[in-house]
């Protein structure tokens, strides 16, 4: 589709723009109710309502015989009531049956009014959309939107699909339909942003783009953009991953502008821990050390990313890297998005450096009191270390000189939180360097639009000596079996995790089900000795719980998913995780890797609810064949979108309007070369394309 030629007047490159910021006031016509609504609902230019996108669409554009209706197909028929009653079986209700000459079909309403009741008198002709399904004697449709025709009324159809928008607090969807009919008609033509030049000749105008994805012509064109190829899509599609792309570029220019501690490791205690360490560190965790190093020796800040599959050996690399703060005498802290992961970090850190002589600090929300000052007074008179949660971002914490600050897990903490932690370790002029570690290896494609404000090392190797893990897919039906193969590992020695799944439900719901399992297994597995953790458990009895596995005084223990981030036991060898379907590829993966820790012959049994689901099928099937976590990352993208695997879906955080990582993959490259151009050449045009998609531009401005 090639843009028209200008034969419209000159419009100023940024008559678009201009345009998107003026207020609702110049929707005059909609009245000031309706105005008032939309502001409050958070639409307050006309561009906020162009690019408030709609869901689906009605196609309103043809007529269909009733007698061609097919279940399932949502379509527009007219017919004229043959019948009207109010039906008291089982509930009230009111059915109407309407009838065009080529066949006949039933509409039932549960909620109505009298008069709507009153108003179906037979021979009244009615034009009707809903989606038919097959009821007991014909076809049916419950609860059509339908309009009641004049008798001489001939229907105009429409010229274009029509949209269906997603909901607006507290504005009904005619109001917002009419709202945003009434925005785009005052779309400016011909008018382009400043990436007019810059993009395929083909591609329509930013106006055309945005005017397509509200109406397009027929159903072939929904299909062609809801599948990827129409232009306009893609014009919106590029402009969107590259205002994401951008948002993250500028973050990250604002924040290398700004000075950092120089810390360069003399060597002293490092060499010590590493004489200490019962291993030597692969290449490619020296490889990854020394990039961090020489971030490190830069008064620049570093935003660095370190991924690194499960059990690559990341922890202690970010040890390492506290060293060179410490040793340079400034502070170090790590937070890490749940208790657990803290704890087993703490006890990491306390094990390699208390033989050096460096006390640290622990921190979380279950800190109070006396223990709460005591170690915010320390983190305060420059204690080198501190560990903890969230807690660490409070108010009431203040380091007197934090060099570094490792987060790890990062994708379930925002861009916003991993600003505030180096926000707040700020000392004068100068803000802590940032180390970020996550153990779900990130997709390329998602890494770009999500953290191209980082730096990446990969430790793209495992320790030495691991066994990879054997993964089987097995029926419940044959949990026996499972059972007997539990009793034979324990039997030769060795450990075992049963892990519970359940989403979405509470934790009392959760910790319930692992308390009847444990049960369960304890009754059909009576000489071994059955341990339970789950996240309701006070955080000093899960600890305990843990240490017993971990010294072998449990044989198998049940748990919720909390173990996801939990320990590391090298005579655990088999895992059972139930229902295995429920959960992410990544996230299985995840729990998966507490096995496979020392060096013996491991195995994970994927328990399943038969029937599997198509898409369950092969997930489960991409687990039993990879055990690497790109890989694994990679499918899940794939099979289930990213919101799923940055855990933002849970949240409602949708990351796109119009781009789809899948479907837009192949622009990528593009929108990064193109950010690269316009952050030399024109830095206000990129922050009105972040400003328009991305919004929140002061949260921006602020980092
Ligand atoms: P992750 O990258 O998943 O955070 P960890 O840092 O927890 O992995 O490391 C997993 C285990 O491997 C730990 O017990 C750690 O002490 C051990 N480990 C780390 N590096 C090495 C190495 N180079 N050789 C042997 N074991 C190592
Ligand atoms: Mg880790």
């Amino acid at each position: 589709m090639a843009a028209p030629a200008s034969a419209s007047p000159q419009v100023p490159e940024d008559a678009f723009a201009l345009r998107a910021a003026q207020p609702l006031s110049v929707l005059g016509s909609l009245g000031k109710s309706l105005i008032a609504d939309l502001q409050s609902a958070g639409f307050l230019t006309l561009g906020d309502l162009w690019f408030h996108f709609p869901l689906r669409f009605e196609d309103r554009t043809e007529v269909h015989a009733i007698g061609a209706l097919r279940p399932g197909l949502a379509a527009q028929f007219s017919g004229t009531v043959e019948h009207a009653e109010i039906s008291f079986r089982r509930r009230r209700m009111l059915l109407v049956a309407v009838a065009d000459g080529t066949g006949r079909i039933v509409l039932r309403f549960f909620h109505f009014k009298q008069a709507q009741a009153e108003q179906m008198k037979t021979g009244t002709r009615l034009l009707v959309y809903g989606e038919p399904r097959a009821g007991n004697y014909s076809l049916e449709v419950v609860h059509p939107k339908y309009r009641i025709l004049g008798a001489e009324e001939t229907i105009a159809v429409e010229g274009t699909m029509r949209p269906v928008y997603p909901k607006a607090e507290g504005i009904g969807h005619v109001r917002l339909q009419r709202a945003i009919e009434r925005a785009l008609e005052l779309l400016p033509e011909g008018a382009d942003g400043p990436l007019a030049t810059s993009l395929p000749s083909d591609w329509p105008r930013l106006s055309e783009a945005v005017r397509k994805l509200h109406k397009p012509r027929d159903r072939a064109e929904v299909e062609a953009i809801a599948s990827g190829p129409h232009p306009a899509r893609q014009r919106l599609a590029f402009e969107e991953l590259l205002a994401h792309h951008l948002s993250m570029r500028l973050v990250r220019a604002r924040v290398r502008s700004e000075r950092s501690p120089v810390l360069r490791s003399s060597g002293r205690l490092r060499q010590r821990l590493l004489a200490d360490l019962p291993f030597a560190l692969t290449a490619a965790q020296q490889r990854v050390l020394a990039e961090i190093d020489a971030d490190l020796a830069r008064s620049a800040p570093m935003l660095r990313l370190l991924q690194g599959d499960v059990g690559s050996g990341k922890t202690i690399v970010s040890a390492l890297a506290a060293l060179a703060a410490i040793e340079s005498g400034m502070q170090a802290a790590v937070m890490a998005p749940t208790e657990l992961l803290a704890e087993q970090h703490r006890r990491s850190f306390e094990r390699w450096f208390a033989p050096l002589g460096l006390s640290g600090v622990w921190l979380s929300s279950r800190v109070k009191g006396k223990a709460r000052e005591a170690a915010l007074t320390a983190i305060a008179e420059g204690a080198p270390w501190a560990v903890g949660t969230h807690a660490l971002m409070q108010d009431s914490v203040q380091f007197q000189a934090l060099g570094l600050a490792i987060i790890d897990e990062q994708h379930r903490f925002g861009v916003d939180q991993r600003l505030a932690l180096a926000q707040k370790g700020r000392v004068g002029e100068l803000r802590p360097h940032q180390l970020v570690m996550t153990a779900t290896p990130i997709p390329r494609t998602l890494a770009m639009t999500r953290f191209a404000d980082l730096d990446v090392s990969v430790i793209d190797q495992m320790p030495p000596g691991r066994k990879p893990i054997q993964t089987v897919a097995v029926n419940r039906l044959r949990r026996d079996e499972v059972t007997q193969r539990i009793a034979d590992a324990c039997a030769a020695g060795r450990q075992a995790y049963w892990v519970c799944t359940l989403i979405e439900e509470s934790d009392e719901v959760e910790a319930e089900a692992a308390e009847k399992t444990a049960a369960d297994l304890t009754a059909v597995l009576p000489h071994l000795r059955v341990g339970l953790v789950h996240g309701r458990l006070k955080a000093g009895d899960r600890a305990a719980v843990m240490q017993a596995f971990a010294a072998g005084d449990i044989d198998l223990l049940v748990a919720t998913t909390v173990i996801e981030v939990g320990v590391d036991v090298p005579k655990a060898s088999l895992m059972i995780i139930e229902n295995p379907e429920r959960l992410g590829l990544a996230q299985l993966h995840q729990l998966r890797g507490r096995v496979g820790r020392g060096s013996l012959e491991s195995s994970c049994v994927l328990l399943y609810q038969p029937p599997l689901s198509e898409t369950a099928r092969q997930r489960l099937a991409v687990l039993r064949d990879s055990t690497d976590g790109f890989v694994i990352a990679e499918r899940d993208l794939e099979l289930r979108g990213p919101g799923e695997v940055l855990g933002t879906r849970q949240t409602g955080e949708a990351l796109f309007k119009v781009a789809d990582l899948q479907r837009d993959a192949g622009l990528l490259d593009s929108a990064r070369q193109l950010a690269d151009t316009l952050l030399g050449r024109d830095v206000a045009a990129a922050e009105q394309l972040v400003r328009r998609w991305v919004g929140a531009a002061a949260r921006y401005a602020k980092a």
